[in-house]
C-alpha cells in the first residue's frame, strides 16, 4: 500500500485501519491489549527501513511468494494474538507438523513478503552465526535454511540459502542488552544498531528470494 500523506499522521493511520479491516479474520487482530504494546495497532515509523506492523491472517497467507497453491492453503499460521508486533523486525515460525519447514514474513517496500524455508539436512560443523541477527553469543541453534526463489526460477529449482536461528529467535537476540565493551560504551545505541541491522539483513534476504534474475 502506498500513501502520499506524511508518515505518522492521523490520515495515514486511519487509512491503514480501514484497509486492515477489509480482510480482518479474527476478533483479536486490531486489539491493543497489553499496556506495553503500542496503543495503536499500526506502529510509528522507525528509523530503519524494515518496518514491521500488524498483519492479519489472510494477508499473511496471501503474502507468500514461493509456495504452491496447496502449500498456501495448508500452511499453519502462528497465534497472531500472541505476537508482540512492536518488538519484531520480521515474523518467523516453524511448522508444527513439518519439522523441517519454517516461515518468515518480512516487510519489503511496505508490503509483507512471506517466504517458506526448508531446513537442510546438513548441520553446521561448528557453531555458526545467524546471518540475520549475527548474535555473537550464539544463544540458540543456527541452521542452514533453503528457500525456493519466487516464480519460474523457483519452479526450476533455484534456491537461496541462509544460516539463521533455528526457531527464528533473532528478534529477541538483538533486543538483549549487549555486553558493555568499554567504559562509555553506548549500550542502547549498540542495541538500536543491531535492531536496525536485523531489519536490513532480513530485507536483503527477502529481496534475494524475490529476485528471479
Ligand atoms: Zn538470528
Amino acid at each position: 500500500m502506498s500513501t502520499s500523506a506524511p508518515a505518522g499522521s492521523e490520515e495515514v493511520v486511519d487509512a491503514l485501519c480501514v484497509d486492515g479491516l477489509e480482510s480482518l479474520t479474527g476478533p483479536h487482530l486490531l486489539r491493543a491489549s497489553d499496556s506495553d504494546r503500542a496503543p495503536h495497532p499500526y506502529l510509528p515509523h522507525r528509523k530503519h527501513h524494515s518496518i514491521m506492523r500488524v498483519i492479519d491472517a489472510a494477508r499473511i497467507r496471501a503474502s507468500f511468494i514461493n509456495v504452491s497453491v496447496r502449500e498456501r492453503k495448508s500452511l499453519v499460521l502462528p497465534d497472531l494474538s500472541a505476537v508482540a508486533w512492536d518488538r519484531i523486525d520480521y515474523l518467523g515460525w516453524r511448522d508444527p507438523k513439518l519439522p523441517r519447514v519454517g516461515y518468515v514474513v518480512v516487510i519489503v517496500d511496505d508490503e509483507p513478503v512471506g517466504i517458506m524455508l526448508t531446513q537442510t539436512e546438513a548441520s553446521p560443523r561448528s557453531r555458526t552465526q545467524c546471518v540475520w541477527c549475527a548474535d555473537v553469543q550464539l544463544p540458540n541453534d543456527v541452521v542452514l535454511f533453503s528457500a525456493k526463489r519466487a516464480g519460474a526460477a523457483g519452479r526450476r529449482g533455484d534456491t537461496v540459502g541462509t544460516y539463521a536461528c533455528a526457531a527464528f529467535e533473532c528478534n529477541a537476540n538483538v533486543r538483549r542488552k549487549p555486553r558493555t565493551a568499554y567504559i562509555g560504551f553506548d549500550v542502547e545505541a549498540a542495541r538500536q544498531a543491531r535492531i536496525a541491522a536485523l531489519g536490513a539483513n532480513v530485507e536483503r534476504f527477502a529481496r534475494d528470494v524475490v529476485s528471479t534474475a
